[in-house]
């Protein structure tokens, strides 16, 4: 690529960024980064109705989360700032002014609220009202009164809009990085609204005069975003500005494939879809997901790397990403594998950090008993535990029984394996672990398959009953793991203990 790569994520502060916004920003990171480019957060805020206090830094924390900051931006400025729309305001008028003053645009009286009739109107007869090349003659505009009238009427303080003077009867050829060309006819297309009563600019204008005034070469953006390619097309056309290359990412869909992902199947299914907490929304983050494992599943959700390939660094994704192999069609949200990629992350974790990231929760259970562990017996306890987890939310759930001595224990285990015979065998065990020295793993294994070989036993006789006695149930990683880990002393007091109960 010749050109300089410059590329840029440009949310509107609306609300919280929904994971399908994560992967447009993800792409444009992945973009900028394999082809030594700038990746630019620019802040769309010119729609004050919908501004939402806290959403920008909500954007910002998300992105540093994800571990893909953005080289420029609000805080991060250069000589292509400001990044906030709302900072810009100054400069989108004179952009219009210039587009009705070449004939490109035109000044329309008429604003949203008195065209509502004649949406009203039209709707009544089941059809669509259309500002456009049919009815513009018609309407109260710059085209159809005098130059005096329209000066006039502005002097007088009328509130007015400027529209784009959409050609009539064109064929226009769009180009998309992933969806190929695409030829409109421009008669189609109504008369947009650039610049607005309240002084400022439509997301329209204001969007191509940044991505031109920041000389962005690759606008990579969501699928809905299609519709409007037409119109900035011909605005870039209008200015005679070269446009950059266009790139529409596919919609991330339903779990069922049917429809776009919305917050409120997340709250049905029980999985977020923002990446940090919202209000009452639980983000991926707070739901225990680790940043690269999200990373690495919103790259799939609509990229492929043309092998089998699953798992990848950020760094491994910078390297292999292209635009071209991103596909046309929706990406359908998978909640179990986001799990299955979070399970990958964690087993790669080292087991110092999992159990710093443990022992709040482990002091929150134990409450006083916090003198029953210490860190390096909590690192062994997770080394055990973490092929069965995918979050370390689950370490307690399935190691509990390393920390505290089952209290009760899995009946229908004990119905199944607590034979007649089992206290008697289980009492003899009892000596034999006791002369132990050495009581680590390989030691207790040879010792205990001795004994059970010595007394013409099976193993299933011993090794169920033995399992439910020092976990309280079936489950477990490797029983003589479990007991080398708990100790001697531990081992045959829950031997006592289960022979008393039992
Ligand atoms: N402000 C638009 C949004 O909220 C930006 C669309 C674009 O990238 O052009 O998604």
């Amino acid at each position: 690529m010749s050109q300089k790569v410059r590329v840029r994520f440009a949310p509107s502060p609306t609300g919280p960024l929904h994971i399908g916004g994560v992967r447009t920003a993800l792409y444009n990171y992945l973009f900028a980064k394999k082809h030594n480019g700038t990746f630019v957060l620019r802040i769309e805020d010119t729609d004050q109705n919908r501004y939402v206090e806290g959403a920008e830094q909500y954007i910002v924390d998300s992105l540093n989360w994800c571990n893909i900051p953005f080289d420029e931006g609000p805080g991060k400025e250069s000589s292509y700032g400001p990044y906030r729309q709302s900072e810009r305001k100054h400069l989108y008028q004179k952009y219009a002014e210039k587009l009705v003053s070449n004939g490109k645009a035109y000044y329309a009286f008429y604003t949203s609220e008195t065209l509502d009739h004649h949406r009203k109107d039209h709707e009544a007869k089941g059809k669509t009202f259309i500002y456009n090349w049919h009815n513009r003659e018609k309407l109260s505009n710059s085209l159809s009164l005098s130059d005096k009238e329209t000066k006039a009427r502005i002097e007088a303080g009328e509130d007015f809009v400027i529209r784009f003077k959409t050609p009539h009867k064109e064929t226009l050829l769009l180009n998309d990085r992933i969806r190929g060309s695409i030829s409109i006819d421009t008669s189609l297309l109504d008369d947009k609204v650039l610049f607005k009563s309240d002084g400022m600019p439509t997301y329209h204008l204001a969007n191509i005069v940044d991505d031109h005034l920041m000389e962005i070469s690759h606008v990579i953006r969501g699928e809905e975003w299609l519709p409007s390619l037409a119109l900035h097309q011909l605005l870039y056309d209008a200015f005679g500005w070269e446009a950059p290359e266009f790139a529409h990412l596919p919609l991330i869909m339903k779990p069922t494939g049917k429809g776009k992902l919305s917050k409120r199947d997340g709250e049905k299914m029980g999985f977020p879809v923002f990446p940090l907490s919202w209000g009452e929304s639980v983000g991926y983050r707070e739901a225990g997901y680790f940043p690269e494992a999200v990373v690495n599943f919103l790259a799939l959700l609509g990229w492929n790397p043309g092998d089998e390939q699953e798992l990848f660094s950020l760094q491994e994704l910078v390297n292999t990403f292209s635009l071209d192999r991103v596909h046309k069609s929706g990406a359908r949200f998978d909640p179990e594998k986001t799990k299955w990629y979070n399970h990958q992350y964690l087993q790669f974790q080292n087991d110092d950090a999992l159990a710093e990231s443990f022992i709040p929760l482990l002091t929150k259970e134990l409450n006083a008993e916090t003198a029953a562990f210490n860190s390096d017996y909590v690192r062994q306890v997770v080394s055990l535990i973490k092929e069965r987890a995918s979050f370390v939310h689950e370490f307690w759930e399935l190691s509990s029984y390393f920390f505290l001595a089952p209290s009760t224990f899995n009946d229908k285990a004990a119905k199944k394996h607590w034979k007649e015979k089992t206290p008697e065998i289980l009492s003899q065990l009892i000596p034999v672990l006791e002369a132990i020295h050495e009581f680590d793993v390989s030691v207790i294994e040879i010792t205990c398959k001795n004994w059970i070989a010595e007394q013409g036993l099976s193993f299933g006789m011993v090794m169920p009953p033995l399992r439910l006695v020092i976990v309280g149930d079936l489950k477990g990683p490797h029983l003589f793991d479990i007991m080398a880990l708990i100790g001697k002393e531990e081992t045959i007091s829950r031997l006592r203990k289960a022979l008393a109960t039992l």
